[in-house]
């Protein structure tokens, strides 16, 4: 039977991404398309605030789609990056990098990551560890364009068969190449997330 009661309500979505384009034209589609399927699943858009790559495009396409973008961005790279004409509704200026996470994490109910380079990469896995940690309970996700986050998620399985990642918290990692079916999966994430795989 399917219990739509116990569907997680997502409101605002967390999504890191690359300030990069990408080699393949798909990673810039993809965002696109991810951003259509959070207007249309009705979803407020969370991120760091760049107008570049992979960010750009997908807070461009959320905010044409009526949402709400939110970004957030340390001083430091606020300063760097020219700040013209971006898609943000509300852009936060924050004093670094911590403050930044922080700010991101209480805002949103879930996190999606996009393909992206090292920053990527270390925001997304910093969300997973938070949620071993149970300093939250929001669902983690990966955008599997192109099959770009394979090695990724090979790598995560290696962890687990030499006995250094909980295969429940792997199980927890939703992955998926379709950007609307990924939010779907996202809102079946099951509701009591940190009692499950908290370390004891
Ligand atoms: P990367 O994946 O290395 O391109 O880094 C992307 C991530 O780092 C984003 O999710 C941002 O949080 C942060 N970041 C990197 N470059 C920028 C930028 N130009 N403006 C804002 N945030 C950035």
């Amino acid at each position: 039977m399917n219990d739509v009661t116990a569907l997680r309500k997502i409101n605002t979505l967390c999504v890191f991404c690359g300030s990069s384009e990408g080699n393949d034209p798909a990673y810039l589609q993809s965002a696109e398309q991810f951003g259509l399927a959070m207007v249309k699943s009705g979803m407020d858009l969370v991120y760091g605030g760049g107008g570049k790559g992979i960010m750009g495009r997908l807070a461009a396409t959320v905010k044409a789609g009526s949402r709400r973008v939110t970004g957030i961005i340390p001083t430091r790279i606020h300063e760097m990056v020219k700040h013209i004409g971006h898609d943000e509704d509300e852009l936060i200026i924050v004093g670094d990098m911590h403050e930044r996470k922080a700010a991101m994490y209480a805002r949103a109910d879930a996190f999606v990551a996009l393909p992206g380079g090292i920053g990527t990469l270390e925001e997304v896995m910093e969300a997973l560890t938070w949620l071993q940690l149970g300093y939250h309970d929001k669902p983690v996700g990966l955008l599997d364009t192109a099959g770009f986050f394979s090695h990724l998620t090979a790598f995560l399985s290696h962890m687990i068969d030499e006995g250094f990642l909980r295969s429940v918290l792997f199980d927890t990692l939703t992955v998926d190449s379709d950007p609307m079916r990924l939010i779907e999966r996202l809102q079946r994430v099951p509701l009591d997330l940190p009692a499950k795989i908290a370390h004891p």
